[in-house]
């Protein structure tokens, strides 16, 4: 495998084209953004802990049948995958109520959500990222109406996998952020599942173990992202 040139560079990765042109690596940095880029910092070794963090899960999401872009992981920063065309939707899951839900809507923080909630961002920085509907999506033409629907069938599956894993380590999973893209015209999960897109609290603290120690300035950032790996990985 040639690594080639980089192709994109986001707030958290870069993108590297391959020798095969179907394939590309995605390199995970130590840089923070929070607040649409209006906080930055770094999360010493963040890097190297998303990357594993991320090859956990996509392997036990390929496992129990949800396809992904993850092939393998080249080195402590660097993982294999498939090349996909991104959907431009943010999907967001919630099993309990924090951050941006709790400030719209003016609901209590650590209150459950039963069933789990989907919600679609529009993946736009100009804009935002501002909160949209299945109609919005249609109307920006984001996504074919069958593709929505296998988005939130896949969302829910991926939930319903992740919450007894995490549970099972101690964790809550609070909430997360997924992204898709189209490879070959198949649906497969992409970007990352890390401590920088998922809210954990601590089973019997409910300390947060992510990125929200770093955007509330909450401290012991570098520790709560290792002992995600810990229990993750370990
Ligand atoms: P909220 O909408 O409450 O700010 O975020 C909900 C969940 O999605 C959280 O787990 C958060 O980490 C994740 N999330 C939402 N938008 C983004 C984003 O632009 N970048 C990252 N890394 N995570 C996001």
């Amino acid at each position: 495998m040639i690594k080639g040139a980089m192709l994109y560079e986001g707030k958290a990765k870069k993108i590297f084209a391959t020798d095969q042109p179907d394939r590309v690596i995605q390199y995970f940095k130590d840089d923070a953004t929070a607040f649409n880029a209006q906080k930055r910092g770094t999360i010493i070794e963040k890097g190297v802990v998303n990357n594993k963090v991320s090859e956990r899960l996509f392997g036990l999401l390929e496992s129990a049948g949800v396809p992904t872009h993850f092939i393998e992981r080249l080195s402590d920063r660097e993982m294999l995958t498939k090349r996909v065309m991104i959907v431009p939707i943010e999907v967001v899951v919630r099993n309990v109520v924090a951050g941006s839900l709790a400030k719209r809507l003016g609901l209590k923080e650590g209150e459950a959500i039963q069933p789990a909630l989907i919600e679609f961002y529009y993946k736009n920085d100009a804009l935002g990222d501002p909160l949209i509907t299945d109609d919005h999506v249609r109307l920006l033409k984001l996504a074919e109406p069958k593709v929505v629907e296998e988005i939130k069938r896949l969302a829910l599956k991926i939930n319903e996998l992740l919450v007894p894993f995490f549970r099972e380590r101690g964790m809550v999973l609070v909430d997360f952020k997924i992204e898709f893209g189209l490879h070959n015209g198949q649906l497969i999960l992409a970007d990352e599942i890390s401590p920088d897109t998922c809210r954990f609290w601590d089973q019997k603290t409910w300390e947060s173990m992510d990125k929200d120690r770093f955007r509330k300035d909450l401290g012991k950032i570098e520790e709560a992202y290792q002992e995600v790996l810990r229990r993750v990985c370990g």
